[in-house]
């Protein structure tokens, strides 16, 4: 069922849930100005803050003294009736409030996502500004700030919106030649052609928001660096050293980095993941095994690896290494150049800088250079699927019906995108990735 249509009233702390100076508390649905009025003796005047002291309805009992707002809807973030409780931020007020609230009749704790939710189902905004607000939330770099609030402020929405639109009408004027087919008076190839043209004109344009799409995705995500190597051969104190943090474990046992330890940075603006690996070498050890394994398959996903080698390279076996794979010789200070691609010393700082600008180098050029419109798999999905629907629509002549059915499922594959089209497990998934009270 929809939270839309349930009718309840939902709350949620907005504000984190740490010792703060203010919590904010969020209430949304039909209740809101009841449960207000009743905590703070009347409602207060509409989308102005007032101080006032908060009780429990029921016993009487003084819960805060806060500022509260009171937001008629439907010009409210959900669209419904909305209010704020901007208490003291300490954990039993904020305790002792939201257990009154959860007392009151229809109302109840709202789940992750569920005011962006309501959001989208009451058309106060469509689905990929939702999830631009969410990625706001998010945002640890500056660049994946500003690919955000692109999202927020419906860039993207706008154009699939728009496309969505001019397949509409190309849906319209093809049902209508269906109809009509049999009364004979339709020239039928100069309509064909006058479609034709304008499905191909959608049909490029789609391509060419989707030739970038991987770069929005992994500015979302984050630029992936793995550090690879044997045991020993300084990956943990190079992560230390790069990240500037005392993170990994460093120690001269061999096989102490057991697990995958993830490093998030920003590199010049940009998100960048350094992973440090457990060493790849075969080991009856079960939970290094494990490591191993998960070593394998994060290097699968890396966008750049950087294996590490102390020492001569030239008398190592050749490693079956990926492109996008650089050698790094460590412990330089010691003075065994490795040949590597670049020698670094963790020790020293020798080399750092040089390692990192390179990293960062390569991350501006994955992730770099201009605003990419799609930042998820789920919009690549849904523009790929309208793209071929189109594709088929201009592969050659089709019966009239084929024709209209693949616009019809290219319109519905974008609707899906923008959440026109409501997928319910879709929806479902999407908005529990949300915070609280988001
Ligand atoms: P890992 O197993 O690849 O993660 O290697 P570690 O980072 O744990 O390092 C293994 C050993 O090499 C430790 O004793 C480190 O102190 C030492 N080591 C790491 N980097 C350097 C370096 O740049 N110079 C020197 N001299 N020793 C280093």
């Amino acid at each position: 069922m929809s939270a839309m249509s349930d009718g309840t009233t939902i709350f949620a702390p907005a504000s984190g849930f740490g010792r703060a100076a203010v919590a904010v508390i969020r209430i949304s649905g039909p209740a809101s100005p009841f449960l207000l009025g009743a905590m703070a003796g009347r409602l207060p005047p509409p989308r102005r803050l007032s101080l006032r002291t908060l009780r429990d309805p029921a016993s009487g009992d003084v819960l805060d003294s806060a500022l509260i707002v009171w937001m008629p809807g439907p010009a409210t973030f959900t669209g419904e009736d909305m209010a704020e409780l901007h208490l003291h931020g300490g954990l039993a007020v904020r305790s002792a409030v939201m257990a009154v609230l959860a007392a009151q009749a229809g109302c109840r704790l709202a789940e992750p996502g569920a005011f962006s939710r309501r959001a989208v189902e009451n058309g106060r905004m469509d689905l990929t500004a939702a999830e631009g607000a969410a990625d706001l939330i998010d945002a640890e770099t500056d660049s994946q700030r500003r690919q955000a609030l692109r999202q927020l402020d419906g860039v993207l929405g706008r154009k699939v919106a728009d496309w969505r639109d001019r397949l509409i009408d190309l849906l319209a004027g093809a049902e209508a030649a269906l109809d009509f087919s049999d009364e004979g008076d339709v020239d039928e190839a100069a309509l064909d052609a006058a479609l034709h043209v304008k499905a191909r004109a959608i049909r490029d344009e789609i391509d060419v928001t989707l030739a970038d799409a991987r770069r929005g995705e992994r500015l979302r995500e984050g630029f992936v660096v793995v550090l690879s190597g044997p045991p020993n051969a300084g990956k943990s104190t190079l992560l230390n050293a790069l990240s500037r943090r005392d993170a990994a474990i460093v120690s001269a046992i061999p096989g102490t980095t057991r697990d995958l330890i993830e490093i998030r940075c920003d590199l010049g603006g940009l998100p960048v993941i350094i992973v440090d690996t457990a060493g790849l070498r075969d080991t009856a050890d079960p939970v290094e095994s494990e490591g191993i394994r998960r070593t394998r398959k994060r290097m699968e996903q890396a966008d750049l690896v950087l294996a590490l080698r102390a020492g001569d390279y030239s008398t190592d076996e050749a490693l079956p290494l990926p492109d996008r794979c650089i050698l790094v010789s460590t412990k330089a200070d010691l003075g065994s150049d490795g040949g590597g691609d670049i020698a670094v010393s963790a020790l020293t700082g020798q080399g750092i800088e040089r390692l990192l600008d390179f990293i960062e180098a390569r991350a501006e050029a994955a992730l770099g250079g201009g605003d990419a419109l799609v930042t998820r798999e789920r919009h690549r999905d849904g523009l790929t699927r309208c793209r071929d629907h189109l594709d088929r629509v201009l592969s050659g002549p089709a019966l009239p019906e084929l024709l209209a059915e693949d616009l019809r499922l290219a319109v519905r594959a974008l609707g899906e995108v923008t959440g026109r089209v409501g997928v319910e497990d879709m929806l479902d998934r999407l908005f529990s990735g949300f915070c609280i009270g988001k």
